[in-house]
C-alpha cells in the first residue's frame, strides 16, 4: 500500500481489523452497503469463520451478494441480515472479535436513506456488550454530510464516556484537509 491510500481513514480499519481477525473468527458487518467492508472480513475469518452482515436496504443486501459470489466466498461464511443493527442482540452468535460501522448512506444509493443517530448509538451500545475480549468496535463517521455532524459528535461523546480500565478508544482523523473530515473511532475492549 502507498502513503496516499494508507492516510485514508478507511484503510486504517481496514489494518485494524486485519491485524485483529484470524481463521474460525465471528464478525460482524453493521452496514452492509455495498459489501466492500463484508468481503473483507470474509475473507480474514476463512471458510471455519462467520460473518453477520446487517443492512436495512435490500438493494444493499443484493449488491453485497453479488461482490461475495464474484470472489468466491463460501455461501456457509456469511449471513446476510435485512434488520435493524440495533437489533443484533437477537442473533445467536460466538462472540464477534470485530464488528464494524461504516455510517452515512449506501454509495451509488438513495442519499436521503442514511443511519439514524438514535438507532446508532443504541447498536453501538448493543455492539459493545457482544463484542469479544480483545476485540475491536470501529465506527466510520462522516460529519460532512446533513445529519452526519451531529451523528459523528454523539458517537464520539458516548465512545469516550467508556470507562477506561475495560475500553480503551481512539480516533483517526486527517487534520490538514477540508472540514469536516470524516473519521474512524476504534473501540478496543479490554475486560
Ligand atoms: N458512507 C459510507 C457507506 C455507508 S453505507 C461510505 O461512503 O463508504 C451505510 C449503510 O448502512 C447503508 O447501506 C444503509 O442502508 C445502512 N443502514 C442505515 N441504517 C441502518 C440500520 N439501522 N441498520 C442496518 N443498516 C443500516
Amino acid at each position: 500500500m502507498n502513503a496516499s491510500s494508507l492516510s485514508r481513514p478507511t484503510s486504517i480499519t481496514q489494518l485494524i481489523v486485519s491485524s485483529l481477525l484470524s481463521p474460525g473468527d465471528t464478525a460482524i458487518d453493521a452496514t452492509a452497503g455495498n459489501g466492500h467492508d463484508t468481503l473483507l472480513l470474509c475473507q480474514l475469518v476463512g471458510d471455519q469463520g462467520k460473518v453477520y452482515a446487517f443492512d436495512v436496504q435490500p438493494e444493499a443486501l443484493e449488491n453485497t451478494r453479488i461482490r461475495l459470489k464474484e470472489n468466491g466466498v463460501d455461501a456457509s461464511v456469511y449471513e446476510l441480515l435485512c434488520m435493524n443493527h440495533k437489533e443484533m442482540d437477537h442473533l445467536e452468535m460466538n462472540p464477534p472479535r470485530v464488528i464494524m460501522f461504516n455510517l452515512g448512506y449506501l454509495p451509488g444509493g438513495d442519499p436521503s436513506l442514511i443511519t439514524q443517530s438514535n438507532e446508532t448509538l443504541e447498536a453501538i451500545e448493543k455492539a459493545g456488550k457482544l463484542l469479544s475480549l480483545q476485540g475491536a468496535l470501529t465506527v466510520m463517521c462522516y460529519p460532512g454530510h446533513t445529519g452526519g455532524d451531529i451523528e459523528a459528535q454523539r458517537v464520539q461523546s458516548l465512545l469516550s464516556s467508556w470507562d477506561g480500565a475495560n475500553w480503551k478508544i481512539a480516533k483517526y482523523e486527517l487534520l490538514n484537509t477540508l472540514k469536516p473530515a470524516p473519521f474512524l473511532l476504534c473501540a478496543y475492549k479490554m475486560k
